[in-house]
């Protein structure tokens, strides 16, 4: 792991580099224990480097956005988490058309297709990821995906070269891409949006904000949905006939206002989403027959899995 950090320091600036970094820092359950190393690439050609060095020294990897639908073990990480969220976040608008780089905001480019009367992305305006992270997952709320916006992404395959792949090739589905398991990095994407009236695209993104506000516990960190949607049902509703609004793990709970979400009610450990996860599974398949799968993502090492 020393050579890697030399190598990474020497490639990038020291700053860039973070090390034993607390993955509390960087998800939105304020959860999970330290990465041995944290990377934070200024450019595309240093997120290159630092995985080029990677697979060099046999260096585990994972990349992150903004670490919302992500679960980080307490004992953290051994390798490197690259992060492409605070530097790589360039958003431009031709005509119909967005450029971003992975690490953009979706709020941002909600806000960015408004101001050029642009519609197709209300959907987004709300969802607290970038958009590296939302293409991998197929994000998508009230109707709308990513599937129905993007063109074609640019990655960084695990051999080194730069791609650009039509989002078709992808299999976009449910929370669902082909990105992780080809061992793709998202560096940019272009997404075809449609001309249309800055008051309606305006006033679309208020009744979601407000959808939002009403319907989900915001005031506490959570990862959003932790389950996915099972096939013509939801999991918030199974939960909650399963009588598992409120049911706690330590400080981790299914919330009391959106049983669809856990949340972190203050100190909860990576532990205590685990085992309450695996509890409301048992649960709700022993009420219902049901068997529900995670949307959030794992990362690290968990008891029993
Ligand atoms: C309050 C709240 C509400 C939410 N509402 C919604 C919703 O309505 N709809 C919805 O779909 N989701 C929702 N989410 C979940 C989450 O915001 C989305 O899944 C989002 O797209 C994840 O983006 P991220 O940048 O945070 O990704 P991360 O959580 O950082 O990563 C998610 C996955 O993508 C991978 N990844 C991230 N960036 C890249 C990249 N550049 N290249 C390759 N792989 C990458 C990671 O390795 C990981 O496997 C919500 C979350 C919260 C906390």
């Amino acid at each position: 792991m020393q050579r890697t950090i030399e190598l990474l320091v020497q490639a990038t600036a020291a700053d860039q580099i973070l090390l034993q970094e607390s993955m509390s820092r960087h998800t939105t359950f304020r959860i999970g224990g330290p990465a041995d190393i944290f990377a934070v690439p200024r450019t595309i050609e240093e997120a290159g480097q630092i995985v080029r060095i990677c697979r060099e020294q046999s260096t585990p990897y994972y990349v992150i956005g903004n670490g919302s639908n992500l679960l980080v073990s307490d004992a953290g990480y051994r390798g490197v988490i690259l992060q492409l969220y605070k530097n790589l976040r360039e958003i431009s608008v031709d005509g119909e058309t967005m450029t971003v780089q992975a690490g953009a905001m979706l709020s941002v480019m909600a806000k960015r297709a408004l101001e050029h009367g642009l519609t197709g992305f209300e959907f987004a305006s709300g969802i607290p990821g970038t958009v590296g992270g939302a293409v991998v997952m197929n994000a998508g709320a009230y109707g709308g995906e990513m599937k129905d916006v993007l063109e074609e992404i640019t990655v960084l395959t695990g051999e080194g070269t730069i791609e650009t792949v039509p989002a078709a090739e992808l299999e976009l589905g449910y929370r669902h891409s082909v990105i992780p398991e080809r061992g793709w990095i998202v560096l940019g994407a272009k997404l075809r949006l449609q001309k249309g009236d800055p008051g309606q695209i305006s006033a679309r993104m208020e009744e979601l904000r407000q959808q939002r506000v009403a319907k989900q516990p915001l005031d506490l960190p959570s990862a959003g949905s932790t389950f996915k949607r099972p096939e013509g049902n939801f999991a918030g509703k199974l939960i909650m006939e399963a009588g598992l609004r409120g049911f706690s793990v330590g400080d981790a709970q299914v919330s009391e206002k959106h049983c669809g979400f856990v949340v972190n009610k203050g100190k909860a450990t990576a532990e205590d989403v685990y085992r309450l996860i695996r509890e409301v599974i048992a649960r709700v398949r022993e009420h219902s027959g049901i068997t529900l799968e995670p949307e959030v993502k794992l990362l690290g090492e968990f008891s029993a899995q």
